[in-house]
């Protein structure tokens, strides 16, 4: 299936959602039962997590229930997001962007370039075209990634030196800055994604305060940071935890993305023995019921401030 999979030509209002296959044949079911369904547009963004897909799949806003439902019901999906109303969509270009404006907070709005939002006085943007990179902002654990960031206190955030394990689009990186971090290091093991978030780091006029580079943890000399982000599946953040839990000093937050509810207590005593503890969490339902989870780890007590 070839990135622009869209077969409308028109220029229409619709609906757009998210969905997780297991793997790319799961993936080709999917899109084959909701264009069945209905669907108008899809894209696929293929092997961005191991051997997981994920599909933006747009459909008129009429349709769209009964093309989740389709979607829902196929072998080898494990996700699939509510829709969101996209206001206008040109097909001919809706591929590269696949998204709707995420609203963070009352500070950050996270959109991608072809879908203009007005913002509140006071509220930053950051615009994030993933290409062939994961991280549109409109992922469950994306999302509870940049709600976990913006829900630090000002303080901390102000001036902050950031780290961003597996940055995919650079989104959580770039917020970071955005909400106020002095400097952000930011490094995938896929190089196509480092390339897709230097983009995206230019885009913004945030170049010059992230760095930026395809490998490991590894590579990471700098031995604290502020905040430590780690949208990851759980199976790739517990072996790294000694290495991540050396980047945390008193005061710092280690932000950990893209698990599930139900991984909670296995993530927190694997952590624990480095002296890190929960300080706080938030959950998002996605529409097939299940919970996402981000959590919040520090070596003191402090709590988020919501
Ligand atoms: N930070 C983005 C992307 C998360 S997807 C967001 O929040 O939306 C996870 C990314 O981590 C993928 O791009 C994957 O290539 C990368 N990744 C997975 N394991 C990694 C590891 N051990 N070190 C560095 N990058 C890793």
């Amino acid at each position: 299936m070839s990135p622009n999979s869209a077969t409308a030509s028109d220029t229409t209002a619709c609906c757009v959602f998210h969905v997780l296959a297991r793997d790319a044949g799961s993936a080709e079911i999917a899109a084959a039962e909701a264009f069945e369904a209905g669907a108008n547009g899809l894209e696929e963004r293929a092997g961005v997590r191991g051997a997981e897909c994920i599909l933006v799949i747009y459909a008129p806003e009429p349709d769209v229930e009964r093309v989740r439902r389709a979607v829902a019901r196929g072998k080898g999906v494990e996700s699939v997001g509510t829709a969101e109303r996209c206001a206008t969509v040109d097909w001919s270009t809706a591929w590269s962007s696949g998204l709707v404006p995420i609203v963070v907070s009352e500070e950050l709005v996270v959109r991608p370039s072809c879908a203009p939002i007005a913002l509140a006085p006071g509220q930053g943007e950051l615009e994030i075209d993933p290409g062939l990179a994961f991280g549109t902002g409109g992922h469950e654990s994306t999302r509870l990634a940049l709600d976990l960031l913006a829900a630090l206190p000002r303080a901390l955030r102000r001036g902050a030196t950031v780290l961003d394990v597996g940055t995919g689009s650079g989104v959580l990186a770039l917020a970071a800055l955005r909400l106020g971090a002095g400097r952000a290091i930011g490094f995938d093991l896929d190089a196509v994604a480092v390339g897709v978030a230097q983009e995206n780091a230019r885009r913004n006029g945030l170049a010059a305060t992230v760095s930026l580079f395809a490998g490991s943890l590894d590579a990471v000399t700098a031995r604290r940071f502020d905040v430590i982000l780690a949208n990851l599946l759980k199976r790739e953040i517990l072996p790294l935890a000694p290495a991540l839990a050396r980047h945390v000093g008193p005061g710092s937050q280690l932000l950990l993305s893209g698990l599930l509810q139900e991984d909670e207590t296995e993530v927190l005593a694997r952590f624990a023995p480095f002296g890190l503890h929960r300080c706080g969490a938030r959950v998002l339902l996605d529409a097939s019921g299940t919970t996402w989870l981000g959590l919040a780890l520090s070596s003191g007590n402090d709590p988020l401030t919501r």
